[in-house]
């Protein structure tokens, strides 16, 4: 049994898992910077150990210092959320051989999914639909190069094979082109991934953004939560989501979900997980797998009624899922909007202290933050300070109910994100359904 978790994270994920530890009985340390001791679950944990200066560099990414505040405090367990080293695979492998559970992946399966490349042909041997593409790294052979573009059809995008956060990526139109955005993509890669692996991808011109949410224990078991629609971004970071995505039929999920199951299988996934695709024309391209637990999770579990973090302990602790797929029945609708400390004009962060605060409630309304009043917002972290998350019987509903919880809603002191929520939510094609990734930029935020 897992008796005492570290949680290397900070905000709401920190609380959030603090949360599922106290319901399973686990004992908790929180691990914080010298510019978090004020964060909620800090307050709450059982233990917390200073584990450095503000800069995330030195503190919530210091291995070192994580592993040695799981040694002070005699913890078995080490949860890492989303974001800083929950997939870097070097940090899953030290924490096992320091003698600790990594609460996630094996870190060979981290390091597999981390390369875009391996992930594509792994998910190919498991038969997961991939983008038409190159089937491997690009060679230095440019009459080859130039062969296969012209065979995928332009637009086709260069991609770095070690790249993420939206970054290491060439879109290129006209063959004219192509030879120089593969010289320029490799050496960005270079030195922004150490790594100059680059490959090739047909660009598709209107996608949307749709992800399978997935379980698997150690004993071989996976199961998938259904999807969930990320397609609202701003610089390709998801703004609002819900779940189910709208227009996706109960046969395309079965269709789709089955084969992640199955590429779980094959990958001997371990944990919760991700497989994030592109859709477009009623076809799902894999474009990535997240060896983690997702920001978004929340839409997941309102759904279908599983606590997806809850699971990732138990699983962890060795146990068998506590479900079949036949057990997961999806039902009603589920939709998140992230609140972030940002201006509204620029997206830049807006840090600061919450002087009021008022959170909204009634049926079917969940907040997942770590604010409170007084709270200071630091600047050195991301910008997301909480998520409001409605549910519903029906799309319609769960939409209603954000928008009287997006009315009710007060943060006062900073900038936030709130009134572009209340726009999106107002918008007659969001609420029709099905926009593509790149509404919110060109329809939205241009008017
Ligand atoms: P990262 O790991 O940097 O997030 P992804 O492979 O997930 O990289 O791609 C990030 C985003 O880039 C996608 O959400 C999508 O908006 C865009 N993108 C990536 N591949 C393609 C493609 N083949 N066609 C169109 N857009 C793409």
């Amino acid at each position: 049994m897992l008796d005492k978790v570290v949680i290397a994270n900070r905000g709401e994920i920190a609380l959030r898992i603090l949360r599922a530890c106290r319901e399973l009985g686990i004992k908790t340390v929180a691990v914080h910077s010298t510019a978090d001791q004020n964060l909620m679950h800090v307050r709450l944990a059982d233990e917390s150990v200073c584990i450095g200066p503000a800069s995330a560099q030195a503190s919530y990414l210091n291995i070192p210092a994580i592993i040695s505040a799981a040694e002070i405090t005699d913890a078995v367990a080490i949860h890492p959320g989303y974001g800083f080293l929950a997939e870097n695979a070097d940090f899953a492998e030290q924490v096992e051989r320091s003698g600790f559970t990594f609460i996630g992946p094996k870190p060979e399966t981290i390091r597999l999914m981390g390369d875009k490349v391996s992930a594509i042909a792994a998910m190919k041997r498991a038969g997961v639909p991939c983008v038409p593409g190159s089937d491997g790294p690009l060679g230095d052979n440019d009459k080859e190069n130039l062969a296969m573009a012209k065979r995928i059809a332009y637009p086709i995008i260069i991609k770095a094979s070690g790249g993420g956060g939206g970054r290491g990526m060439r879109v290129v139109r006209e063959e004219k082109d192509l030879l120089k955005a593969i010289q320029l993509t490799k050496s960005e890669a270079r030195a922004a991934f150490n790594n100059d692996m680059v490959y090739m991808e047909k660009f598709l011109e209107t996608p949307r953004h749709i992800e399978i949410q997935v379980l698997a224990d150690s004993h071989g078991n996976a199961i998938h939560l259904g999807e969930r629609d990320c397609s609202m971004q701003r610089r390709h970071q998801k703004v609002v989501e819900e779940a189910p995505a709208p227009g996706i039929t109960e046969q395309m999920r079965r269709f789709i979900g089955e084969r992640c199951v199955a590429a779980c299988k094959e990958l001997n996934y371990r944990g919760a997980g991700t497989f994030e695709f592109l859709y477009e024309k009623g076809e799902f391209y894999f474009i990535e797998m997240n060896t983690r637990v997702q920001v978004e999770h929340p839409v997941s579990e309102l759904i279908s009624g599983v606590d997806i973090i809850k699971e990732q302990l138990r699983i962890a602790e060795g146990q068998p899922l506590s479900f079949k797929q036949e057990d997961i029945h999806l039902k009603g609708h589920a939709i998140e909007c992230r609140i972030n400390a940002e201006d509204p004009e620029t997206s830049m962060p807006s840090p600061g202290t919450i002087e009021r605060y008022h959170a909204p409630g009634g049926p079917g309304v969940r907040i997942d933050s770590h604010i409170y009043a007084s709270y200071k917002v630091p600047p050195h972290y991301d910008s997301m300070i909480g998520k409001l998350i409605t549910y519903g019987e029906t799309r319609e509903v769960a939409m209603s109910r954000m928008q009287m919880a997006l009315e009710e809603l007060v943060i006062d002191g900073i900038k936030t994100n709130i009134d572009l929520q209340r726009k999106i939510l107002a918008d007659a094609n969001f609420q029709k359904g099905g926009t593509n990734i790149h509404y919110l930029e060109n329809a939205i935020l241009n008017q």
